[in-house]
């Protein structure tokens, strides 16, 4: 599952969609939806951050995740 989906609200580990940091234990700030993602956000900032435009934030993340799985599928992993 994805390190930026905070849809779970007893998800032990997320990433804030806006500076990447760590989130444990459900200790976000926020957690907002956009579209079909509930995200994290750790502080005020990031949350202003996202707020002011949530689309290209959520296009990064969908991009990071595309990258990750790549790398996942990737033969040289097996
Ligand atoms: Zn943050």
């Amino acid at each position: 599952m994805s390190q930026f989906d905070a849809s779970n609200a007893n998800c032990e580990y997320v990433q804030c969609a806006v500076c990447e940091k760590t989130i444990t234990g459900g200790k976000w700030f926020a957690r907002l939806k956009h579209g079909e993602f509930m995200v994290a956000l750790c502080c005020p900032l990031c949350t202003e951050a996202f707020e002011s435009k949530p689309g290209a934030y959520v296009r990064r993340i969908e991009t990071l995740q595309f990258i990750r799985d790549a790398q996942s599928q990737s033969p040289l992993n097996e």
